[in-house]
């Protein structure tokens, strides 16, 4: 693969050879993404209710506002977000979702982020980071042996394209991080 010029174009390489599929982003402000994980951590709410892990993802549309679709953790192969996109790309064209932004309580796995990479979802943002979510579910927790990988590991240097990463968040982590700790609490191996 030539990685040269045309990688370096704004978008990566596939956004220069097929612009139709790279509709500008909108940037997104701070107050749309503090509601985009309200909306995330209202769906994370409702799934801990009932029995679930605290994982949750919403699809915004292009406008930043709009909830499009949401998903909770179903189970620990079949994640919020990585469930979230596959639902996304049976609803939505590619060139429709590269404007679009996944929201995420927690940081997306390698699975998720591979998924929302191949679903081409053109933003991705989170709350709470994974180091963050390991200091709650602690070592050998049954329910999720966390991964030490990040998001952005996942998408470091993809010449094709440029998926945005926004995250983690301070201020909307610890609103994640506290409410989470309510299940992982009853949960960690090692009791803090
Ligand atoms: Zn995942």
């Amino acid at each position: 693969m030539n990685t040269t010029a045309s990688s370096t174009a704004e978008g990566g390489t596939a956004a220069s050879l097929i612009p139709s599929l790279f509709p500008p982003r909108k940037p997104m402000t701070a107050e749309q993404i503090a509601a985009g994980v309200e909306a995330a951590l209202t769906v994370q709410r409702r799934a801990v209710t009932f029995g679930k892990r605290p994982f949750a993802a919403v699809l915004v549309g292009p406008d930043n506002e709009t909830v499009l679709l949401t998903h909770q953790s179903v189970d620990q192969v079949n994640h919020a977000e990585s469930s979230l996109a596959r639902l996304a790309y049976q609803h939505y064209s590619k060139d429709f979702l590269w404007t679009c932004t996944l929201f995420s309580t927690w940081e997306p796995c390698g699975m998720c982020t591979a998924t929302i990479y191949w679903a081409h979802i053109g933003r991705i943002v989170f709350a709470g980071s994974n180091d963050q979510l390991y200091e709650l579910t602690g070592p050998g927790n049954k329910e999720n042996f966390t991964m030490e990988w990040h998001t952005r590991d996942f998408l470091k240097g993809c010449p094709q394209k440029d998926v945005e990463v926004i995250g983690p968040l301070e201020t909307e982590g610890k609103v994640v991080m506290k409410e989470s700790d309510n299940y992982w609490s009853t949960t960690r191996s090692v009791r803090k």
